[in-house]
């Protein structure tokens, strides 16, 4: 029996997805082996991988200007090769500061040049609970980019606006939101997202660029770290992770059957209002940092009065078949993530739930 999984990330995968890989797992449409045992250079590994790309180009709706790579080394390593392939030690890239990741994204680029702080919400105790507004971004127009987090994992907030930059090339960090809903990509010279919170399993970073953004990479740091070297070789330069990219590719295929981001983001937008609404209908028991235009759909935070009911929360959630919504080991209290593969009927459970518990102990 599968549980109601609200893991933050690796997180659940959508069931058909899954259902998809355990058919095709030991003969891969006829060829005798699976997927994994393939070629990374064979017609059958190709025609996954080139799926995987026309899948996300369609539902994103990529214009001809950008293109899509496939890396390794998680969301965390490009936190450092972003500015390994566009800072030198005497060029500034702006900063801003919504949550831990937006954090670590700033220390590595210290390694490579200047990055600035441009805006920040950061609070006393060091903790987020909103998006800055535009007014409150101090842009630096010689910046040789403005690097965002879309979405804050840990705090639970998201940019529901992106941020006006200018000429400035916009890269964000779009780990856990990334499909959630139609985007407009031409916006941004550099996406990426570690594909294990809404996309699919781990071991594979999903980046779209803008090709012009791109061109001006440094040309003097290993080839393996240059973002123009797996574009010259459709993602293909060296072994990629074939498992992952196909795993993505059958979660993007049940996207596109569902009916698209237009779909998701009905259900999403679905979730969250159901979830905030229990949270809303009991602020004193079910407390929220997070201001509320803020909000994130797709990480809910919130705290119950004590350290015992919120563990109490787990656990009794924990026998009524939900898991994963015990809070960041930093930050405590409990986190429900909502990602694309939760479905709208597996919330109203937890709001079900939520509704007896606050019987049971408020
Ligand atoms: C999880 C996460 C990361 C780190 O991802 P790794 O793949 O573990 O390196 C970075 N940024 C955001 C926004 C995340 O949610």
């Amino acid at each position: 029996m599968r549980v109601i999984n609200f893991n933050a990330g690796p997180a659940g995968l959508p069931q058909p997805a899954l259902e998809r890989a355990r058919e095709e797992l030991l003969d891969f449409q006829g060829s005798g082996m699976s997927i994994m045992e393939h070629s990374h250079r064979g017609k059958e590994y190709e025609a996954v991988h080139n799926e995987a790309i026309s899948l996300l180009t369609e539902l994103l709706g990529i214009p001809a200007t950008h293109q899509v790579l496939f890396l390794q080394g998680g969301a965390s390593q490009q936190f450092a090769q972003v500015p390994m392939n566009f800072l030198t030690p005497d060029a500034s890239a702006d900063y801003l500061m919504t949550g831990v990741w937006s954090e670590k994204a700033r220390d590595e680029a210290k390694y490579y040049g200047k990055p600035r702080v441009a805006g920040t919400t950061v609070n006393m105790d060091g903790r987020y609970t909103r998006i800055p507004k535009q007014a409150e971004l101090q842009l630096d127009p010689q910046a040789a980019y403005v690097h965002m987090t879309s979405n804050n994992t840990l705090f639970g907030t998201q940019w529901h606006t992106f941020p006006e930059v200018g000429g400035v090339p916009l890269v964000a960090d779009m780990s856990s939101d990334l499909l959630w809903k139609p985007i407009d990509v031409s916006q941004f010279a550099f996406i990426y997202a570690g594909a294990q919170k809404n996309v699919g399993p781990s071991g594979i970073v999903l980046v779209v660029v803008a090709k012009d953004f791109m061109a001006r990479g440094r040309q003097d740091i290993p080839k393996i770290f240059r973002y123009s070297t797996y574009a010259e070789n459709n993602s293909l330069y060296n072994t990629p992770p074939t498992f992952a990219i196909y795993l993505c590719r059958n979660v993007l295929a049940w996207i596109k059957d569902v009916g698209g981001l237009e779909q998701l983001e009905q259900w999403n937008r679905e979730k969250g209002e159901l979830l905030y609404g229990a949270i809303d209908r009991h602020p004193d028991f079910y407390r929220a940092p997070v201001e509320k235009d803020s909000r994130s759909y797709m990480n809910v935070v919130f705290r119950l009065p004590t350290e015992a009911l919120d563990e109490a929360f787990v656990a009794e959630a924990k026998k009524a078949g939900m898991v994963g919504i015990k809070g960041h080991r930093s930050t405590g209290g409990i986190r429900v993530s909502l990602y694309n593969a939760v479905t709208v009927d597996n919330v109203k459970v937890l709001v079900s739930f939520m509704d007896q518990f606050i019987q049971k102990h408020g």
